[in-house]
């Protein structure tokens, strides 16, 4: 962990609108500021919803500010007849540091299979951003006992193909589906005992160098009550958070407490 600056993300979802988003930050960047927040010694990011995305840019380049951004979602394509997409290229001329990539609600509401989320994954690193990858079981593979397993085969489908200059910049977040959204979070040695066994198999795959520098994030109802014992895991370099990243007040005791 020590070698590893957590990272908090926020994933609003389709909240905020732009004006909303500008509000937002503002108020974040003055209660970090407010904190003392040292940026040195943790991350903090917000994915805004894509109309979102100049404005907060526009604000965090005015401002000077440590608060990164980047976007819920990708298209694998580049350019052309792709109506209602977004290129990675687009995001990275955005100031985008990180795009999300397979998560559970895209997986369940988009065709976005593993074929698809790999693509996603390269055009992402293509663009010279960092892919958070999200991974996690459901309630029924939790309750066959198969979720260590579950998880680490979506992160293998992923990182197969990928060199090892790629697999260092991917960053995953281990994402219970039971758990997004539902007020039932993991407990700190569950999602300790993913985020180790997610890290065992990258280390296979890659080397110690890669496995100890990736960083694995939790996610799942994450709020300031539950973050300071989910954090002491060994392998949890910080959170994916939902629902409190929209409460600029708890969002920020989160990112003090990670
Ligand atoms: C998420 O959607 O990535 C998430 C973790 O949501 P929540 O924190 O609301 O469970």
């Amino acid at each position: 962990m020590a070698s590893r600056t957590p990272l908090v993300a926020g994933n609003w979802k389709m909240n905020f609108d732009h004006l909303e988003a500008t509000y937002f930050v503002q108020k974040l960047a003055w209660l970090l500021r407010d904190a003392h927040f040292d940026f040195r010694r943790c991350e903090v990011a917000l994915m805004p919803a894509f109309t979102a995305l100049r404005s907060v840019q526009v604000l965090v380049e005015a401002d000077d500010l440590k608060i990164r951004y980047g976007a819920q979602a990708v298209s694998v394509t580049s350019q052309g007849a792709f109506t209602g997409d977004v290129s990675a290229d687009m995001l990275s001329r955005l100031g985008c540091s990180y795009v999300i990539v397979g998560h559970s609600e895209r997986r369940k509401y988009h065709p976005e299979d593993d074929a698809n989320i790999v693509d996603q994954v390269r055009a992402v690193l293509a663009a010279g951003m960092r892919p958070i990858l999200c991974v996690g079981e459901s309630f029924e593979e939790r309750r066959q006992g198969i979720e260590l397993e579950f998880a680490v085969g979506q992160v293998h489908d992923v990182t197969r193909d990928l060199s090892d200059e790629d697999a260092a910049k991917l960053i995953v977040a281990y994402e219970p589906v039971w758990a997004i959204g539902t007020g039932m979070v993991a407990t700190p040695d569950s999602a300790q005992q993913a985020a180790h066994a997610i890290r065992g198999s990258i280390r296979e795959q890659f080397g110690p160098a890669v496995a100890n520098g990736m960083r694995i994030l939790y996610g799942g109802s994450v709020t300031s009550r539950n973050a300071s014992q989910l954090i002491e895991g060994a392998d949890v370099d910080g959170f994916l958070v939902g629902g409190a990243s929209l409460d600029a007040d708890e969002y920020a005791k989160i990112c003090r407490l990670a």
